[in-house]
């Protein structure tokens, strides 16, 4: 039997109907729409297109978005000052730095500079500890964890008292997934292991998971016998494993794959998200749903 797909681009879709028409209702209550500033650096093709994608869909939606480019020899007194000023400006509720940035600025000293409460991206330490707390303490969570938890909830899979297996111990992925579906509350209520390079019994692990998180960023690293029949599988890796010419556009593109063997996995598995089109579209989703929360918990409403 075939699993269900779980498929990120329908379920962005969804969600991105549901923004609008909140983003809608609130400017006719309140007369004000979320605003969102991107901030890139330098003029690196992979940031330039990330910043373009989560530009429009921030239009598609009805937020306010101020574009901010800045040279690649911007030094980091001045971004900071840049950030001060978006700190305090009022029209925006959310602030996002695109990364990588150049080596002559401290990221982490940029990313802590950004007020906790316009710091969608969910990065800044006092938004980490606030998620390790959970429940109402909650107010950004990153992005690409909320997506999957999203994509978990919405196919209807039961999350309390199952073993959950998240691969991968990562800052961005890993931990925060980890954290999120371990804590109290709708959606959560799992029995959580985190398992990374140094666990002995990899194989054994996996196995016992009802619900598999995999973000190792290593092509077909979980073997179709490694999955329990019938588990939930969220493959969260994206590996470039080489090009091809696309048929739309007749233009050179990446062909990709996740970190499970899509087309075996599938044979075992009750769900499981394909790549592309899985968790990947969730995220700019997800940066979209704080941005309007960061406007909502402004006006008290959220
Ligand atoms: P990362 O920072 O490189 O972390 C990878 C984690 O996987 C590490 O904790 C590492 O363990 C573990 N790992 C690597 N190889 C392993 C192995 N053979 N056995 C067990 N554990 C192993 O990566 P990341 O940023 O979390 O990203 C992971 C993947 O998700 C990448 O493919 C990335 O492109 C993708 N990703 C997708 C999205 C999206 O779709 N929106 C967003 C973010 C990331 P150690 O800690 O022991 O080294």
């Amino acid at each position: 039997m075939s699993a269900t797909l779980i498929k990120g681009t329908e379920i962005r879709e969804e969600i991105l109907e549901e923004i609008t028409a909140e983003v809608a209702e609130i400017k006719e209550k309140h007369g004000v729409v979320p605003g969102l500033v991107t901030i890139l650096i330098g003029e690196n093709p992979a940031s330039m297109s990330y910043v373009t994608l989560k530009i429009k869909t921030a239009h598609r939606v009805g937020f306010t978005e101020v574009q901010d480019s800045q040279p690649v020899d911007i030094s980091e007194e001045d971004l900071l000052a840049l950030i001060d000023k978006y700190n305090n400006d009022e029209s925006i509720n959310g602030i996002l730095v695109q990364l990588p940035l150049p080596k002559h600025i401290d990221e982490k000293k940029v990313l802590n500079a950004i007020d906790p409460d316009k710091d969608v991206d969910g990065f800044h330490p006092v938004n980490v500890g606030r998620l390790m707390i959970g429940g109402d303490e909650v107010k950004f969570p990153p992005c690409t964890p909320a997506g999957i938890q999203e994509m978990i909830v919405r196919a209807g899979v039961e999350t309390s008292g199952a073993e959950v297996v998240v691969v991968g111990r990562s800052n961005i992925v890993g931990k925060p997934i980890a954290n999120m579906m371990l804590q109290k509350g709708p959606g959560a209520n799992s029995t959580v292991t985190i398992v990374h390079t140094r666990t002995k019994d990899l194989e054994g692990h996996c196995k016992g998971a009802d619900i598999l998180i995999v973000a190792a960023g290593v092509p077909g690293l979980v073997k179709p016998e490694w999955i329990k029949p019938g588990a939930c599988v969220i493959d969260v890796g994206v590996n470039r494993v080489g090009e091809k010419i696309s048929e739309k556009t007749g233009k050179k593109i990446a062909i990709l794959k996740g970190d499970v063997d899509f087309d075996e996995a599938k044979e075992i598995a009750g769900y499981i998200t394909p790549v592309p089109g899985g968790v990947g579209p969730m995220t700019i989703t997800m940066l979209m749903k704080n941005t309007l929360k960061s406007l909502k918990l402004k006006l008290g409403i959220a």
